[in-house]
């Protein structure tokens, strides 16, 4: 038997408790509701991958994903990891709705791929560097709050803040009172789909008075409202990016030919790794910038978005901080957290990252 051959695989719930509600225009979470799935090679090499689903975003969750990919597992034993491409197309034919758990399962491949070769990931991924620097994001709470957050994390190093927005309210006091509680720091919106084209550039051009600059303007509108997302782009000096507008690279084509968007927001958890390659092939052929964000991912999770982004050196905008939002202890390795930079190491094999007790 070749020692690529996947000789076992598990999948199981993998709860998490957040330090702190986490609260956008759409949704309130206490907890994220993950799933790991764990493979064993014939070689011996093992490897795991993070699902992290977001139920307002892809429409899944835990219970689905638990379902979708165990249903999967008699057809992944025997299968050869060094096929993931192949193994990856035919579960997303099996599953053609289950994003996050696609993501999950070519993240355990490509693990255990990489640790059976002795290779990091991100060299899988063209190897252009072996560190990230990532922002942190202001949450929806009440302005005093934000402040906090925002001088906590200066002082640790964030230099870019992305401030949640979007439920109308305190929105504009909030951006004022982060801006003025980290002096210098590259702003970034996201309004999660929570406010009209006519309210989104009205918040914009109130910030923009107040001598507040913003670096990125994150899905203002409703995702399916591209038209929308046209209007504010047109009548706001920041770009403003596509987030929930694209979830598939057939997303991302129609919000390239509606001219939606400066830039596209890629999540594993939305496209997973093949369909994140896919909208970045897309969005430079077009000129369009990228982002690599994340869902409520621990620091399994966001180990593979960071060796995807130092891998292909593409992105202009990093969002993962989904190892600050969950502050799971349980999961170690993948990268070291450096003030504001995730650095990757260069001879780890895989992902790097590890879960210490399950
Ligand atoms: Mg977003």
């Amino acid at each position: 038997m070749r020692p690529t051959v996947i000789k076992s695989c598990t999948v199981e719930a993998f709860d998490v408790l957040l330090p702190a509600p986490f609260k956008t225009a759409k949704a309130e979470r206490t907890e994220a509701r993950n799933v790991v799935v764990s493979l064993e090679l014939a070689g011996g090499a093992r490897g795991i991958g993070e699902v992290a689903p977001a139920p307002h975003v892809t429409g899944e969750d835990q219970e689905g994903t638990l379902r979708a990919l165990r249903s999967h597992i008699p057809r992944l034993i025997g299968s050869d990891a060094a096929r993931w491409r192949m193994i990856s197309a035919s579960f997303q034919e099996a599953h053609p709705r289950a994003h996050s758990a696609r993501a999950g399962l070519e993240s355990a491949l490509l693990d255990a791929w990489c640790r059976h070769l002795g290779a990091p990931l991100y060299q899988l991924f063209g190897g252009g560097s072996a560190e990230v620097v990532s922002d942190v994001t202001v949450p929806i709470v009440p302005p005093a709050d934000a402040a906090g957050v925002a001088r906590a994390a200066a002082a640790k190093g964030f230099r870019d803040l992305k401030i949640k927005v979007g439920l109308g309210g305190e929105d504009f006091e909030r951006v004022v009172a982060v801006a003025g509680a980290a002096p210098g720091a590259r702003l970034r919106l996201d309004g999660n789909q929570g406010l009209t084209p006519e309210e989104a550039v009205s918040l914009f051009a109130r910030v923009s008075a107040e001598g507040i600059s913003v670096a990125l303007f994150e899905q203002p509108v409703r995702r399916d409202d591209l038209a929308g997302m046209r209007f504010v782009r047109e009548r706001v000096s920041a770009p403003v990016a596509a987030d929930e507008s694209v979830i598939t690279p057939q997303d991302a084509w129609r919000v390239l030919q509606a001219g939606a968007a400066d830039v596209i927001n890629i999540k594993l958890m939305k496209a997973g790794v093949l369909g994140a390659l896919e909208i970045v092939g897309l969005c430079r052929a077009a000129g369009v910038g990228l982002m690599l964000g994340c869902m409520l991912e621990t620091r399994l999770g966001i180990s593979v978005a960071a060796h995807l982004a130092a891998g292909l050196g593409a992105f202009a905008f990093l969002d993962l901080d989904g190892y600050i939002l969950t502050g799971d202890a349980r999961v170690t390795g993948g990268f070291e957290a450096i003030g504001n930079r995730l650095v990757l190491s260069e001879s780890a094999p895989g992902h790097g990252a590890v879960i210490s007790e399950a």
